[in-house]
């Protein structure tokens, strides 16, 4: 039995039909956890849809209304890249749900993971990059309005640079200096590490500079990686952005967005990280939540390995970091 609960549910299924986001991943990662013995059928916590009050608390009435209506332009429905219906909005709904349970769950157990979710990419009036609405966000508001946190920290080290996250905390920030850049020089040049005052949410987002999304709204924290990064490199510039940011900023939960795609073999992501090294990324995460005391809630957002099999071990091995960090830390 693992020290912490998992959020699944078979329907966190998106019904896209053929496409390069692969919808079943969270269903084979579920597999993968009960075959090979790492949790068992009592880790998991079904999740239960986010109410529209809940969703609200991040999207525009307007947008939301368009999605349940089933009203969504033909440059909407392009610019998300998912093909609209009734029962993805459902899978959505249902996704935010599970972000909110697993959410109040780290709150109680120091962590917790969803199996799905991280849909980074939604703004609060449109949806675009396989995502519709932000599961995240609207699990960091509505711990805000029952009283369980007052502030929150997104860490996302998904190939693609949190756009929603950005511009949906932006608040009142302004931009600030440039961050000192402590980290190790990439082929020759640093990558851009770029600062900007936080509201009662702070943002720090590692991605591929070139690569979506084109535009990239600013984040508490953004750094900016050069193609072809391998695992020591970019393990130096996730310690050297956390610590930073958990310098500036004291966070009543961390949602750490754990995208599978900074894989060597990612159809969608230029960086060069390998299995093991993703494995590393995830346990330094956890290690440093554990050794601050500060919960920290996991979604999975992006994967798209040329073999889906190596999607399903990058998310199995999150589980498998955070067993290994916790498990310790409660024999301690
Ligand atoms: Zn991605």
């Amino acid at each position: 039995m693992l020290p912490f609960k998992l959020v699944y549910s078979d329907a966190y299924f998106l019904p896209i039909g053929q496409h390069v986001f692969p919808a079943e991943k969270y269903r084979r990662v579920h597999d993968r956890l009960i075959a090979t013995g790492v949790a068992d059928a009592s880790d998991f916590l079904e999740p239960q849809p986010a109410n529209n009050q809940d969703i609200l608390l991040v999207h525009k009435p307007e947008y939301v209304q368009r999605l349940t209506n089933g009203t969504l332009t033909p440059r909407e429905e392009l610019q998300m890249e998912i093909p609209y219906s009734r029962d993805l909005v459902e899978a959505f709904w249902l996704a935010a749900g599970g972000s909110i349970l697993a959410a109040r769950q780290a709150l109680t157990d120091k962590v917790c993971i969803s199996i799905g979710g991280g849909f980074h990419h939604a703004f609060p009036d449109h949806g675009e990059g396989f995502c519709m609405i932000h599961d995240v966000a609207v699990s960091i508001r509505r711990m805000q309005k029952d009283g369980k946190i007052r502030t929150a920290m997104t860490l996302d080290c998904d190939v693609h640079q949190g756009n929603g996250t950005a511009a949906i905390f932006a608040g009142t920030r302004t931009n600030s200096d440039p961050l000192r850049s402590n980290g190790p020089s990439i082929l020759g040049r640093k990558p851009l590490m770029r600062g900007a005052h936080a509201g009662d949410v702070f943002t720090i987002s590692l991605h591929q500079e070139n690569n979506y999304p084109m535009y990239k709204p600013p984040s508490s924290i953004d750094v900016d990686l050069p193609d072809g990064i391998t695992d020591d490199d970019y393990l130096a510039w996730l310690d050297n952005a956390l610590s930073s940011g958990l310098r500036q900023f004291q966070p009543d939960l961390i949602c750490y967005v754990a995208g599978a795609d900074p894989y060597r073999e990612d159809q969608l992501g230029g960086l060069q990280l390998s299995l093991e090294g993703l494995k590393r990324r995830d346990e330094l995460v956890f290690r440093v939540a554990k050794a601050r005391e500060i919960p920290v809630m996991v979604t999975y957002a992006g994967g798209y390995a040329l073999n889906v099999e190596d999607t399903v071990t990058i998310h199995s091995n999150t589980v498998i970091a955070a067993a290994e960090v916790f498990q310790a830390a409660r024999q301690a």
